[in-house]
Parts: structure tokens; sequence; C-alpha cells
């Protein structure tokens, strides 16, 4: 059962991949963003404070996240943890390591996404406008200049967990810019290498 993290900038595909995931491989995905959404309706001041930070395009504070993560973990069971959109600090993955390790579980794998910014915002743009197009709620922080601020986010404060993850071994890199099918294939090459490695 491995545990993955995919990691790269809002809008890199972590949450269409790790959906594949979960259809084609029974894993679970633990989104931190789809939490504090959740939490965002839930009209407790939690809530409010959340919406409010996540409107501007920051981070939300290390302890809420880890906090929800821990809940999580505690609760749900799988074929396999896909973490997306968390660690997003040095803190944070420090903090998965010590819980995955409390309940005798390691980290597989951190899947970088490599997209390159101009892409990003293109792609930004057109979720929103599909959303529009659909009829469903465009999110908030969906527009180019929140989303300028959580690319300087995801640049100031989770990008040092590249370096974080190389050095320990755990990095592999996928370029997401190919089309959907082919990072899912990448995708799925690195979990067959992740689990030949941990029988091997
Ligand atoms: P996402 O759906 O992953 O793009 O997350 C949406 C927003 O939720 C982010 O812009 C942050 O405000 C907040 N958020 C999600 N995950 C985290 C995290 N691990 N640490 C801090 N803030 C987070």
């Amino acid at each position: 059962m491995p545990n993955i993290i995919l990691l790269g900038p809002p809008g890199a595909g972590k949450g269409t991949q790790a959906a594949r995931l979960v259809a084609e491989r029974g894993m679970v995905q633990l989104s931190t963003g789809d939490m504090l959404r959740e939490a965002k309706t839930s009209g407790t001041e939690m809530g409010r404070r959340v919406a409010e930070v996540m409107d501007r395009g920051e981070l939300v504070t290390d302890e809420i996240v880890i906090g929800l993560i821990e809940e999580k973990l505690a609760t749900a069971g799988g074929n396999g943890f896909i973490f997306d959109g968390f660690p997003r600090t040095l803190p944070q993955a420090d903090a998965l390591g010590e819980l995955l390790a409390r309940t005798g579980q390691r980290l597989d794998a951190v899947i970088q996404l490599v997209v390159d910014d101009a892409a990003l915002i293109s792609r930004i743009e057109g979720r929103a406008a599909e959303a529009l197009a659909a009829g469903k709620p465009v999110r908030a922080d969906d527009n180019a200049a929140v989303f300028a601020d959580r690319l300087r986010a995801y640049y100031k404060s989770t990008s040092p967990l590249i370096g974080y993850y190389y050095a320990l071994g755990d990095l592999f890199t996928v370029d997401g810019l190919a089309p959907i099918e082919s990072v899912a294939k990448s995708i799925a090459n690195v979990l067959d290498q992740a689990a030949e490695a941990s029988v091997g």
C-alpha cells in the first residue's frame, strides 16, 4: 500500500491525477484544500478564519492543516494515501514524517509535477471558465490576482520541499504539462518502481 505525495504548484494537476488513482487503485486522497473548503462552509469560527486566509491566496497555519491530516490518518484506511496539497511547508513535512512513523507507515514516493508558470495561469483561467460554463461555482481563489499570490506562496514556502525530499531520496519528477494520460502513466511507473524498491 504505497503512500505518496503529489507535489507541485496550484493548477499543476494534482487533484486530477489523485482522482484517477482513487478510481483506478482504490487509494485514499487526502486533500487539505478540500478539507479546508469543507471547513469554510461549516459555519464555525475556524471555518470563518480559514476562509479569509484562503480567499487571499495565503497559507493556512501549519497547526490547522496538520490537525486535519492527523484526524484523517487515524480514521481513513485503504490502498495507500495520496497527499494532495499537503505538506506545503517544511514543518508540515516534518509533521507528516512523524505521523506516519507513529502509525508504522512510511512514505514511498514524492511525485513532483513540473509545469511552468505561463501554462499554469492559462490552466487556472480555463478551470474558472469551465466551471462557469457548466453552471458550477467558480473557486473564489481561481482568479488572476489571487492566483499570483498562491503561486508566490508556493515558491516561498512549498518549493523548498523539493530539496527536502530529494535529499531523502524520495523525489520523482514527472512532466506535468504532458497530456493527462501520459502524466497518469508516468505516475503509474513511479508507483511500480516504489513497490519494487520496498519489496527488494
Ligand atoms: P488547494 O485546493 O490545494 O489549491 O488549496 C487551496 C487553499 O487552501 C490554499 O491556497 C491555501 O490557502 C489552503 N491550503 C490547502 N492546503 C494547505 C496546506 N497544506 N497548508 C496551508 N494552507 C493550505
